[in-house]
């Protein structure tokens, strides 16, 4: 039985649907679930605010790219420490512009998250059947050597020089031909984005999608969900027309770490006895920096991020290679005209590497404002955080000399723009640093709806039920209880299969 893909041209008037389960946000999380319990012989509506897009929708031209893809155009910014995050707005969610990195999340972290949070059953041996499913769905495997580019091999020289573990970066493309272009897009298809993957599994197997609907409460009775309600919203204008509701045996939260907290905000605070609801918000932010080499890197061809170090994860940080449209990063590029423009005539000899920090130590929150479905969202960057953070840049810049690179641009304010030896970045390890000397970004957030063994002090219990409602359930980042250490969309798909093998089991 074949399903559906709704698009906003589709729609002339207000609707009505009744099914088993309605799933809320096409990302990672909600794509698996609307998959798997399609698969399962269930009766699946899956609701997504974003649009969808085809490789004649991409824009190259990464800061029209952000304003088309991303929430408020992708300059989401939190208060307390300041640091910019992306939540995308499209069918697939996150995985239409992230670099489509997998990563299992490491044995001492996952057990760690049993201890802390009185998990019984999510170890890395427990997930490691749901991670296995993913990877194999998804195609996920090792990045080549065809198609790393000279920016990523100097990574692999580098950890190689200095005796540092390193690893061609496992992602879930299929025919990838390093074009760098992950973050806007991926148009020769070959990112396994959920729009392209999941979802249309999930539709060949009877899935009705809807896109461009933007769910706005939950409708409920008691301690019990019966369905969503919510407006169609017109692309890129967010203009909202006509009127839905979706009825349902149960319903799935997947629309993200940020939004799944302002829906039970504004349904009168469903699900949320224990106050734990946009509690806890926690990011693993990075810090980048640019090193420049003699001859040139051609930065533009290469596997957006092909290779990785997992050596300091244990100390709190994971080391990367990083790869945007020159516009994105040229904003942090020292110097205002000529100097700027000598400057820009670096990229073709650059690379940029980053380093993100596991940060458990910072905390934030996610609350709804008094209009509209944006989130306000503190956060504050821990003194200690801050110092693996200063570790992982010194780590960097130690990287980018062994590698042979000439002059490296740290770009934290208190350091000289350009460091031009190892002596010279030793200044990294002696001066003493505040928050607002970064230029943090993080794009991985975590634990607004944490799981827990005990209703007191979390959301959800391991299975993404909500302690308090027996047919509510979450699957999106907000139910990892903290830092995976590593990237988040494949642990968060291991959990997500997880849950729907329980929900498929109740049906
Ligand atoms: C630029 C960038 C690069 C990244 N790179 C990587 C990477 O390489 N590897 C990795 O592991 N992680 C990466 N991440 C993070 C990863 O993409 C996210 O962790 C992941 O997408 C989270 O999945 P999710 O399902 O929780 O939420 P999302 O992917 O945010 O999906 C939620 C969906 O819900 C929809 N939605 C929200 N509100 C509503 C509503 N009211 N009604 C209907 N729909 C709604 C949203 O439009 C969205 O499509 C990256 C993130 C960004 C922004
Ligand atoms: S590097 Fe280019 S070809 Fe490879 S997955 Fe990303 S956008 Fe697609």
């Amino acid at each position: 039985m074949s399903g559906s893909v709704r698009v906003f041209a589709q729609y002339d008037r207000d609707f009505d649907e009744v099914c088993d389960v309605v799933v809320v946000g096409s990302g990672p999380g909600g794509a698996v679930v609307a998959r798997e319990l399609a698969a399962a012989g269930k009766d699946v509506v899956l609701l997504e605010e974003g649009p969808p897009f085809t490789p004649d929708d991409f824009e190259l031209d990464g800061s029209l790219s952000m304003a088309r893809t991303m929430r408020e155009g992708g300059l989401r910014t939190t208060r307390g420490t300041s640091m910019t995050t992306m939540q995308a707005n499209a069918l697939g969610g996150g995985s239409l512009v992230n670099s489509a990195i997998c990563v299992r999340a490491p044995e001492f972290t996952l057990d760690g998250w049993c201890d802390e949070f009185e998990l019984t059953h999510s170890t890395r041996a427990d997930l490691d059947p749901h991670y296995q499913a993913v990877e194999d769905f998804l195609g996920i495997g090792p990045t080549p050597d065809a198609v790393q580019g000279p920016r990523n091999l100097l990574f692999r020289d580098a950890c190689d020089a200095l005796g540092y573990s390193s690893e061609p970066m496992p992602r879930n493309v299929v025919g990838c031909r390093g074009s760098g272009e992950c973050f806007t897009g991926c148009r020769t298809r070959a990112k396994k984005s959920m729009d392209i993957s999941y979802v249309p599994a999930a539709v060949a197997d009877g899935a009705r999608v809807y896109t461009s609907v933007q769910v706005q409460r939950l409708l409920t009775r008691g301690s019990r969900v019966w369905g969503v309600a919510g407006q169609v919203v017109r692309p890129f204008t967010g203009e909202l027309l006509h009127r839905f509701r979706i009825q349902a045996r149960i319903v799935v939260l997947a629309a993200g770490c940020m939004a799944t907290p302002v829906l039970l905000q504004r349904s009168d605070d469903f699900a949320n006895g224990s106050g734990q609801v946009g509690e806890n918000l926690q990011f693993h932010p990075g810090v980048a920096a640019m090193g420049v080499f003699a001859e040139e890197t051609h930065p533009q061809f290469g596997a957006t991020q092909g290779y990785q170090s997992l050596e300091f994860v244990r100390d709190g940080y994971k080391l990367e290679t990083l790869w945007a449209p020159p516009g994105v990063f040229a904003v942090r590029l020292p110097g205002l005209g000529l100097e700027l423009k000598k400057n820009l005539a670096m990229i073709p000899n650059a690379a940029i590497w980053d380093a993100i920090a596991t940060c458990n130590r910072s905390k934030g929150r996610v609350r709804a404002r008094r209009r509209g479905l944006d989130p306000a969202l503190t956060w504050r960057l821990d003194p200690k955080d801050l110092t693996v953070l200063v570790e992982g840049l010194w780590r960097l810049a130690e990287m980018f000399f062994a590698a042979r690179a000439t002059r490296v641009l740290p770009g934290v304010h208190g350091l000289p723009e350009e460091l031009c030896s190892l002596d010279d970045a030793r200044r990294i390890q002696t001066r003493e640093f505040r928050e607002t000397d970064f230029t943090l970004a993080g794009n991985h957030v975590f634990s607004t709806t944490r799981m827990h063994g005990d209703g007191r002090f979390g959301v959800v219990d391991e299975d993404g039920r909500c302690h308090e409602t027996d047919n509510l359930y979450i699957a999106d980042t907000g139910v990892l209880p903290r830092s995976p250490s590593v990237n988040p969309m494949l642990t968060l798909m291991a959990i997500a299969h997880r849950t729907s093998q329980h929900i498929a089991a109740r049906l």
